[in-house]
């Protein structure tokens, strides 16, 4: 079995267009695995299989997919670069151990870029930069340098100098190794390695000097040898370069053109030399089944198993794919393992890894190491795989509410069960995306992340299941909450000719902190109510609580205990009781003085100084809160702001014509937050939802 010094697990970061697709499909071809270039400008690659993705050229399926480097398995984690993807995003930089971030040589750091990099952040990610696309006119590596000195953390350090520039440039000299990488071929990135240029020599010799200083700024072991003489041999800086990315005090930056196939076998070394092995990072953290303890699963074949499913995919060939990725253990072919999300038992079918142009099927995915499940009917995204001598859930991702909707309808009656299906396989997919039905129109809602999101969904609705959909123009998704405790009651007796039905529920209701969702107790005394329908209630509170009193948006931050009841010994059933905790649950809501949530966006602008003042004031006018202020590299100023999702739509245009086409805006989630009292009350009368 391999060795975990010899894995690495990466995700390609980047936003769209900085050249994250390309840089994937070079890493693949370079490391021998296809033998046929594939180009995203002529739709031909091969980590985005999903046929809209190459339309698009943007990345939304996270894919695995792994290749040979120096003796190292290299698996890339495919990341979604657009913001609307966040279940996405998290789930993926969860799954991987360390980042390769690419940038445009041009654009530098752009505010999508920020959001991706804070993102890492939020995992503690170690990562690497490359920056990219040092061919095109205008490239300048190091002011793309400054521009993350600037604005990211940690601090970056060059490990590389480009040779030539934009149209000339033609490799890399590594500072590490003081080795040149000369590409003069015919583009297909054969390079020559040699030594530095005469006349680069004063250059690479100061740089050098730089990136030992920005070391020793980190550890005092290269700071005593620089300060002495001392040697600092490639294979001592290597190993400080290492320590120092993994400690997350520095980011080497490297650069190359992917499109032209510069500087990728470089960057795959880095891969190897800087970023971490499977063991080298946190311990995954999870919960045991039964005492709620929490667990630390740190990288072990020997230990219990515990896997996570990070991704299930629909492939039109093989079917359904469960991609996993495994911390502890050893997940094998054929072995019953359990379920800790649903308590079932599952028996491990073929197990696959992905490369670039087949598949491998494997006998066993060790610690580690990530894979595919065929098959695995069950198996939700989130899921953990464990061993029933450890039941361990791996903390549940949380993702955020959906924060758009839209209402979607079959063309015709005979299109009514495909779509419903087809529907509810994205759902599956995708945990951002839910479905609901809207309690007065009866209309169904699909609700995402954003435009582009329900977009992206709705064109697979097309493409991948065949079916065409009326849809609605996006509206906000609003939820509702309440705000002070109550106690209520649900009651169902009917007495209707043969058997009856008979259910009681009490239940407590409180309000919890913002993103908090929705969580159950029990904590019944004595034999009123028999424990095995509490389960039934449990479903009943979660179903009602989909469905809000106010405007039939779902209740979040709310706490529901389960304190007492009644049951008859022939009327009762699960059925009664799902009911009557419905009752409860809708009686409680109302008590509980319920207001409408809506979701707020952090928006981030930037545009040349002169329109700052009309930005700001065009900012205000939409209620937004603005939060700081700072100019981004020479003539440009950024903005943050907090903004109401509904005073954001339309905003792409109304930048574009307040600032000539020159300021640019990315904007994520924030948070929700009530919604004024008499907006609440016109959106309620609106009836919109
Ligand atoms: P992604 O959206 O981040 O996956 O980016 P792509 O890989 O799809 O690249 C976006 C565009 O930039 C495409 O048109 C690529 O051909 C182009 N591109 C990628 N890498 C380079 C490069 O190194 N130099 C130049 N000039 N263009 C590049």
């Amino acid at each position: 079995m391999r060795s975990l010094e010899t894995m690495r697990n990466i995700g390609i970061i980047a936003h769209i267009d900085a050249g994250k697709t390309t840089v994937t499909e070079r890493i693949l071809y370079h490391t021998g695995r296809i033998h046929r270039m594939g180009n995203v400008d002529e739709g031909t690659t091969v980590t985005d299989f999903m046929p809209q993705e190459r339309e698009r050229g943007i990345t939304i399926q996270s894919a695995a997919v792994s290749c040979t480097w120096r003796g190292h398995q290299i698996t890339i984690i495919d990341t979604p670069g657009h913001i609307d993807f966040t279940a996405e995003v998290q789930r993926s930089l969860r799954v991987l151990d360390g980042g390769v971030v690419v940038f445009d040589g041009v654009a530098g750091v752009e505010p999508q870029s920020e959001t991706v990099w804070h993102q890492a952040d939020r995992y503690a990610v170690p990562r690497i930069c490359f920056v990219n696309k040092m061919d095109r006119t205008g490239a300048d590596f190091w002011h793309v340098v400054r521009m993350i000195e600037e604005r990211l953390q940690p601090a970056p350090v060059a490990v590389q100098v480009p040779i030539g520039a934009e149209k000339d440039f033609r490799g890399v000299v590594d500072l590490v190794a003081e080795r040149a990488y000369l590409y003069e071929g015919n583009g297909e990135g054969q390079c020559e390695v040699g030594p530095i240029p005469p006349e680069m020599a004063d250059e690479v010799a100061r740089r050098r000097e730089e990136m030992v200083e920005r070391l020793a700024d980190v550890d005092d072991e290269v700071a005593e040898r620089y300060l002495e003489g001392g040697d600092l041999s490639p294979e001592f800086l290597r190993a400080a370069l290492r320590k120092a990315t993994l400690a997350r005090h520095i980011v080497p930056v490297l650069c190359g053109s992917a499109l032209r196939n510069k500087g990728i076998q470089p960057l795959l070394d880095a891969v190897v030399d800087y970023l971490p092995a499977p063991h080298e990072v946190a311990a995954v953290r999870g919960h045991h089944l039964a005492t709620g303890e929490e667990v630390t699963c740190p990288v072990d074949p020997d230990a219990p198993l515990a896997a996570l499913a990070f991704k299930v995919n629909t492939d039109p060939y093989i079917g359904r794919l469960v991609y996993v990725r495994v911390y502890a253990g050893v997940l094998r072919r054929g072995d019953t393992v359990l379920n800790a999300s649903t308590g079932k038992e599952e028996r491990v079918g073929r197990l696959v890894r992905m490369y670039a142009d087949r598949r491998e099927e494997v006998e066993a995915l060790p610690a580690g190491d990530i894979g595919a499940v065929l098959g695995a009917r069950e198996v939700s995204t989130g899921h953990t795989f464990c061993g029933p001598d450890r039941p361990v859930a791996l903390e549940n991702i949380q993702f955020p509410q959906p924060v758009l909707s839209l209402s979607v309808q079959p063309r015709t009656r005979a299109d009514q069960d495909r779509l419903m299906e087809a529907l509810q396989k994205l759902a599956e997919e995708d945990p951002t995306l839910h479905l609901r039905q809207d309690p007065r129109t009866g209309e169904t809602l699909l609700a995402g992340m954003g435009e582009l999101h329900l977009d992206v969904a709705v064109d697979r609705l097309r493409r991948e299941f065949g079916v065409t959909a009326l849809v609605s123009p996006p509206r906000v998704a609003y939820c509702e909450t309440i705000t002070r405790p109550a106690r209520a009651e649900g009651r169902l007796a009917k007495q209707t000719g043969g058997r009856g039905q008979f259910a009681h529920v009490v239940l407590e209701l409180e309000p919890l902190p913002e993103g908090s969702g929705v969580v159950f107790e029990e904590a019944l005394r004595g034999q009123n109510v028999p424990r095995q329908f509490v389960p039934a209630i449990e479903a009943g509170v979660r179903d009602a609580l989909a469905r809000g009193v106010l405007s039939g948006n779902p209740v979040v931050d709310v706490k529901v205990t389960l304190v007492d009841g009644k049951a008859h010994e022939v009327d009762s059933s699960d059925q009664a009781f799902h009911t009557a905790a419905g009752l409860a649950i809708k009686e409680g809501v109302r008590r509980g003085a319920p207001i409408l949530l809506e979701p707020v966006m952090r928006v981030d602008v930037q545009v040349p100084g002169e329109f700052l003042g009309d930005v700001l004031s065009d900012l205000m006018a939409r209620g937004g809160q603005v939060s700081s202020m700072a100019p981004r590299n020479g003539t440009l100023q950024g903005v943050q702001a907090q903004v109401t999702l509904a005073s954001m739509f339309g905003y792409a245009t109304a930048l574009r014509s307040l600032t000539q086409g020159r300021g640019t805006f990315s904007m994520e989630f924030h948070r929700y937050a009530p919604v004024p009292e008499k907006v609440a009350q016109e959106i309620l009368r609106r009836g919109e939802r």
